[in-house]
């Protein structure tokens, strides 16, 4: 059962929190982006959703590490081509898909990211490379791809043909024109990890470079709380979002649910739209957002099964 709240910009939006939090002993949160349009049909979106969020029930079921989690089902989110990220990326003003991508494991606060990517299928697994081969975090450019020609990560032959160009004339008017996908996890071992991979905002600037690969803005893990964030990146990074959830846990005592809905308050209070999907240590679930919608779905040990475009 949930308890709607009411008060804050985000409330009116905010993931209603469960009744009784349950210590779950795994958890998975993934979003598809806040874009979602109201009167635009997403059943094909909600059934995927829901097929992945039973696959990763049997990967954390059987023990998988919260980082191997969140890399595989944002690849998955990647692949599936519903969401402006990985096959459903939005070219940049030059027609080029520059693709941004981050992981960050929690108990150990390795992160690896790469931003302004081209050419490789899957950003957040060339992320999962500089977190797991390189002493850096962040990877650009030219930069990123020698990385991800050097663990041979699989290319992008021909765009053209593998993204779609047309994604610009297919949005409905007046859509917010960006996408991101992620992933929290929770997993039984009790360690958190983050994944978030994005095409950015349609139309960009060649090199510009949002929210998701910067480490504490869009992308977040510790060991009290993991963030993934979609939206209007340059607002998430001028309030550090992800990593103000976990400071205003750790330190300002909040729960998971009022530190997520007061980033997003934030983030509203400046102008800008999105919502974020945070994961607590005890397998506490927020989802707020102020988009007119936001892809989500999350699943639990103790059975909760949930997808959401609206509401
Ligand atoms: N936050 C992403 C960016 O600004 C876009 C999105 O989440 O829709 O690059």
């Amino acid at each position: 059962m949930f308890l709607p709240r009411q008060g804050s910009q985000a409330d009116h939006f905010r993931e209603a929190r469960m009744e009784h939090d349950v210590a779950e002993e795994w958890a998975i949160i993934v979003h598809g982006g806040a874009d979602a349009t109201p009167r635009r049909e997403y059943g094909h979106v909600e059934v995927h959703l829901q097929g992945l969020m039973v696959q990763a029930s049997g990967w954390l079921e059987h023990g998988m590490s919260a980082l191997d989690a969140a890399q595989k089902a944002v690849t998955e989110l990647e692949a599936c081509g519903h969401h402006i990220a990985g096959k459903g990326a939005s070219p940049n003003m030059n027609g080029i898909w520059e693709l941004d991508a981050a992981m960050m494991d929690g108990p150990s606060r390795n992160a690896g990211a790469v931003s302004a990517l081209v050419g490789f299928l899957s950003p957040v697994a060339v992320a999962r490379s500089v977190l797991d081969h390189t002493p850096n975090v962040l990877l650009s450019g030219e930069g990123a791809a020698e990385l991800g020609h050097r663990y041979k990560h699989t290319l992008v032959e021909d765009p053209e043909s593998y993204y779609d160009p047309s994604v610009k004339e297919k949005l409905p008017p007046n859509a917010a024109g960006h996408g991101t996908v992620g992933a929290v996890v929770l997993d039984k071992h009790g360690n958190l990890a983050a994944a978030t991979s994005t095409g950015g905002l349609l139309n960009k600037t060649p090199g510009r470079v949002g929210d998701s690969p910067i480490i504490g803005a869009g992308t977040w893990a510790d060991q009290d709380v993991a963030v993934s964030c979609t939206g209007e990146g340059e607002y998430f990074m001028r309030v550090a979002a992800a990593a103000s959830v976990a400071a205003r846990v750790r330190y300002g005592g909040e729960s998971v649910q009022d530190g997520a809905a007061h980033v997003i308050d934030e983030v509203g209070g400046l102008g800008g739209k999105g919502g974020l999907i945070a994961l607590g240590k005890n397998g506490e679930i927020a989802m707020p957002y102020n988009s007119k919608g936001m892809k989500r779905a999350c699943a639990t040990s103790s059975g909760r099964l949930d997808v959401k475009i609206y509401e």
